[in-house]
């Protein structure tokens, strides 16, 4: 039996890097896959054949997850055209480095706005569907930065711990409701993200982590899994770091 047989999943950002190798690895674990993207077109169109070769049924949405009217739009649609919705996954997100002393307005509110405002629209908006239902699984991906802080990412930093703040209240308000709500904190996982990195900042992460290795997007797929599966119905508000022991 697959884990998530049946199960409808929607994802945000997931024309690549993480949010598609969820998207994938729940494909392969026969879940229903509804997924978004904004400016990598091509690569979403893409993805909905590779994921109807397991099988499933696949949409993806072109849609900016920090625009509020576009994420209620987006749920509703997703709604309709699958019936329910078991679980959303808040993966998409950003980042614009830059010391606290040259750090623009402008790069602050991008960021709080694109990782954090966006978990706000789209996990209203969901609210309605899941309490009806009563049942439904939120992972919101933050990661081990918004736990532990990083030079360069005051700005990413902050958006990601609101975030495990957010998931821990959301946990509290619809528990009772059958909703849960869970948080997972990659470390240093190899991405387009990651790849805009200097070689000497990730050679000083990598010798930092107790596994000797970056992380992949399935094993971030993989801890997603256990949580919108029912081996984890009696888990809730909790955050899961997923970085090779780097938090430890
Ligand atoms: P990525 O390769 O840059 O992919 C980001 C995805 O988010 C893309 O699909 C992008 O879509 C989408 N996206 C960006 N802005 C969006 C918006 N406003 N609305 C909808 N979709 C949007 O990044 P990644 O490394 O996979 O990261 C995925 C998540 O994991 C992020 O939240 C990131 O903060 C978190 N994370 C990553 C790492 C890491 O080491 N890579 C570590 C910890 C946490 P388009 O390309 O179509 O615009």
């Amino acid at each position: 039996m697959k884990l998530l047989q049946d199960k409808v999943a929607l994802i945000t950002g997931a024309s690549k890097g993480i949010g598609r190798g969820i998207a994938l690895q729940f494909a392969q674990q026969g879940a229903n896959i509804a997924f978004t993207y904004l400016s990598s077109v091509a690569q979403g169109e893409a993805l909905v054949a590779e994921l109807e070769a397991y099988g499933v049924k696949a949409k993806g949405y072109q849609s900016d997850a920090s625009d509020n009217k576009q994420a209620e739009d987006l749920i509703n649609a997703v709604a309709a055209d699958f019936g329910r919705i078991d679980v959303l996954i808040n993966n998409a997100g950003i980042t614009k480095d830059n010391l606290l002393m040259r750090m623009t307005e402008e790069q602050w509110d991008e960021v709080i706005r694109i990782n954090l405002k966006s978990i706000f629209n789209t996990t209203k908006a969901i609210t309605k569907v899941m309490m009806k239902q009563r049942s439904g699984s939120i992972i919101n991906i933050t990661s081990v930065v918004g736990v532990k802080g990083n030079a360069g990412q005051a700005n990413y930093a902050a958006s990601k711990a609101g975030m495990i703040g957010f998931t821990k209240s959301v946990a509290l308000e619809l528990g009772s409701r059958g909703v849960r709500c869970n948080a997972i904190a990659p470390g240093f996982i190899e991405t387009e993200m990651t790849g805009k990195l200097n070689e000497d900042v990730v050679k000083g992460w990598l010798n930092t982590i107790p596994l000797r290795r970056a992380g992949t997007p399935d094993d971030v797929a993989n801890a997603c899994i256990f949580f919108a599966s029912d081996l984890s119905s009696y888990i809730t508000g909790q955050t899961l770091s997923v970085c090779g022991g780097m938090l430890t």
